[in-house]
């Protein structure tokens, strides 16, 4: 029988005395693939673990359609369902859920306090997978049209544009990479970028221009994709920053690749983090508090897959449990 199964675990799960404060052994930051495969792992473990929504329940793969390279679903299967899944698959096991978004956080001492819309709710162990918001236009029919024909996944949708003609907007590494990615489906692929030099690094430069697939439209930005009435991408209306003109382009797709924003706002100075607030971790899913883990895009801005997101959660339950066994012991 495993130690978390033991009695002085159960005791671990101290009841304060004042109104709904209930110390947690676990509590779980994010319900995306890294999030829930953490609370499948660590409820199996008897941790009882509280997932907190957040302000993407879900996370990203709710903005998805089919998801086909996610193993197990030989036809596929759809991001939200697929997020439910393993939702009722963490539930079965006894994890908790609250809905809301996390205000604050205190991890100087353990117990750690997380406060969830003024709620402040003590826990032993954390698990940090508050994943990575995809930088978006901020046009309505992008929102509108996402999982529609937008995307801000390549690796994940590119597939479905067998054929067709893309457009993606940003001109940094992703842009390019997803770019090039893209020529193995579409027809063809133009990069619309904002300034008339790419941010890129200049090996994906050259790539990029070298390739026949992938033309360039410069000083452009994507005014109103179209259209929302059909429900699904049949052109887009292109704005030239430089001189104002704006010109209507037919395609079937638009990528946005313009960066993601990891979601870490209420962990600093808390915990490390890189440059662009990506969480730092080692030795598996550690970070640089004791008893505080990371999972998925919160500490990855290179694979940002499901899978590789989901495996990560493993991790940090497996890594969580441990840590409990011996701060118990
Ligand atoms: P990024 O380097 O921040 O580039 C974002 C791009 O989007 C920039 O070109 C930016 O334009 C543009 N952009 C930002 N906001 C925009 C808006 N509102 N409207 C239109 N365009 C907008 O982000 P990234 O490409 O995701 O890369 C993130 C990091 O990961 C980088 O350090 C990158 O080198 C790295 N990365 C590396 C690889 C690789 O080595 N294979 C692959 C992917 C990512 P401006 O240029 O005008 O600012």
């Amino acid at each position: 029988m495993p130690a978390s199964c033991s009695k002085e675990r159960e005791e671990v799960l101290l009841r304060f005395d004042e109104g709904k404060l209930t110390m947690r052994e676990l509590v779980i930051l994010g319900s995306g693939p890294a999030g829930l495969t953490a609370a499948v792992y660590a409820a199996r473990a008897h941790l009882k673990p509280l997932v907190v929504d957040g302000h993407e329940p879900g996370g990203q793969l709710t903005l998805t359609t089919a998801v086909e390279n996610f193993p197990g679903f030989p036809d596929g299967i759809l991001g939200p369902d697929l997020i439910r899944n393993m939702r009722d698959q963490a539930a079965r096991f006894g994890a908790t859920f609250r809905t809301g978004t996390v205000d604050a956080t205190d991890l100087s001492r353990r117990p750690f306090t997380i406060t969830v819309e003024g709620e402040a709710v003590p826990c032993q162990a954390l698990i940090v997978a508050t994943g990575a918001s995809a930088r978006l236009l901020g046009l309505e029919s992008e929102r509108k049209l996402l999982g529609h024909g937008v995307s801000t996944c390549a690796t994940c949708d590119g597939f479905f544009f067998q054929d067709q003609e893309v457009i993606i907007a940003g001109g940094g590494d992703s842009a390019l990479e997803e770019a090039l990615f893209l020529t193995k489906f579409a027809k063809r692929v133009t990069v619309v970028h904002r300034r008339d030099k790419l941010r890129a690094s200049k090996i994906m430069q050259d790539k990029a221009f070298a390739h026949p697939k992938i033309d360039f439209t410069w000083d452009s930005v994507p005014e109103e994709i179209l259209d929302v009435a059909q429900g699904k991408v049949t052109g887009v209306r292109l704005r030239n920053v430089k001189t104002q003109a704006v010109t209507e382009r037919p395609v079937d797709g638009v990528f946005v690749a313009i960066g993601h924003v990891p979601n870490t706002a209420v962990f600093r100075g808390q915990l490390e983090m890189d440059e662009a607030g990506y969480l730092k971790t080692h030795e598996g899913s550690k970070t640089s508090v004791p008893g505080v883990f990371a999972a998925g895009d919160v500490q990855d801005h290179v694979y940002r897959q499901a899978i590789t997101a989901a495996g990560s959660g493993c991790m940090a339950a497996m890594d969580a449990e441990r840590f409990l066994e011996h701060a118990a012991s």
